[in-house]
């Protein structure tokens, strides 16, 4: 890694762990930290989660595990680009959507629905109890025993209420504070990454076209470029190209807008961002054509009848697991069991959030499928 800026976060400003352990030797903290994020059981889990495809819709559309990686690369090139710290961006792109529910927003609002009486359901939240809580790993704690500012990059969101339950973690929501530029960082990037892939994916399945993505000016004009410099390229050559310019073109300009935001502020030191506006930005040109794009995929992809089925059948799942789960607690396996006897509906949403897109399907046809046995 080069020379931090003096507003990266580092090693020596770390909040530290919940419980002390000795120092990593031959890694720094944050890779500590991405090395048992890589290894979680959360995180393998994420290879058979949705994205916006269930996963055995096709064996190229991205899951959530490729989508973190994806997320994981732009965000280290953004971070060293500004001299941050490269190895805490990577964490935390890593671990972004570890407590994401199957299928997707689907499962997510469906379970937030279910848990509306128990508190909710958020998924960022969830991220964050999967490394606080949930893995079991480790002789002496609970979960993984993440530093503060990893902690703190994976909880993006969090409702005021919940935010007061979460001690120091939690009050830059109720003080209205920002978290490092490492975190800020990972949050456009994981929407960089979206944005670009959900264009490809989209068009693979042919649930969107060229031609409809003409509407769209970001994408016309590099489609443009890419046709002036290689005349007569067609098929996914096109596509590629396209794209690529595209995710270059948002990195860049949000690199471009940081320095400046930062420079402005004159912030020197990590707690000075945390008290200065949002300082990770795209430019005031580029925030519309970024809208325009969200609403062509918002309209032509994830509103798709064909999308909306699966999203429905989807919602039927999670509702119809929770509520199975919640009149006969005795359907659960054993482990959950002993913990749905403190706190019943939390630990049906956490057996629930685990799940894989096909461990659901599965579960849901072992509890109601007439003619199944286990
Ligand atoms: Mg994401």
């Amino acid at each position: 890694m080069s020379m931090l800026a003096p507003y990266a976060a580092s090693e020596a400003s770390s909040r530290g762990r919940l419980h002390v352990e000795p120092p990593p030797g031959i890694r720094s903290e944050f890779q500590r930290d991405r090395d048992r994020i890589v290894h979680s059981t959360a995180f393998r889990r994420l290879e058979y989660k949705t994205q916006v495809f269930v996963n055995h819709e096709g064996d190229l559309f991205r899951t959530r595990l490729t989508h973190s990686i994806e997320v994981a690369q732009i965000c280290r090139s953004i971070a060293r680009t500004l001299d941050l710290n490269e190895d805490l961006a990577e964490a935390i792109a890593l671990a972004h959507d570890l407590g994401h529910t199957p299928f997707g927003h689907a499962g997510q609002d469906a379970l937030n629905e279910c848990m509306k009486k128990h508190g909710g359901f958020e998924h960022n939240l969830q991220s964050l109890r999967t490394v606080d809580l949930l893995e079991e790993h480790y002789a002496g704690f609970d979960g993984l025993n993440l530093s503060f500012e990893t902690r703190e990059g994976i909880l993006k969101h969090c409702s005021r209420t919940n935010a007061a339950h979460l001690g120091e973690l939690g009050q830059r929501f109720l003080r209205g504070h920002q978290p490092t530029l490492e975190a800020q960082i990972a949050n456009l990037a994981d929407e960089i990454a979206y944005n670009n892939h959900d264009i490809d994916d989209g068009l693979r399945s042919g649930l969107i076209t060229l031609e409809q993505l003409l509407e769209v000016a970001l994408f016309t004009e590099k489609r443009r470029e890419v046709e002036a410099q290689w005349p007569g390229l067609g098929g996914r050559r096109l596509i590629h190209e396209t794209i690529r310019r595209m995710i270059n073109m948002m990195a860049v300009d949000l690199i471009e807008q940081t320095r400046t935001n930062i420079v402005h502020t004159g912030v020197q030191t990590v707690d000075e961002v945390r008290a200065a506006p949002r300082l990770v930005a795209y430019s005031p040109e580029l925030q519309p054509r970024l809208l325009e794009l969200k609403s062509f995929l918002r309209e032509q992809l994830y509103w798709h009848f064909q999308v909306l089925r699966m999203t429905e059948k989807a919602r039927r799942i999670v509702s119809d697991l929770f509520d199975a789960f919640m009149s006969d607690p005795r359907l659960l396996p054993p482990q959950y069991q002993a913990r749905a006897r403190l706190e019943k509906p939390r630990a049906i949403a956490d057996y629930i959030a685990g799940m894989t897109d096909r461990y659901a399907i599965k579960e849901h046809r072992r509890l109601f499928a007439v003619g199944e046995i286990y």
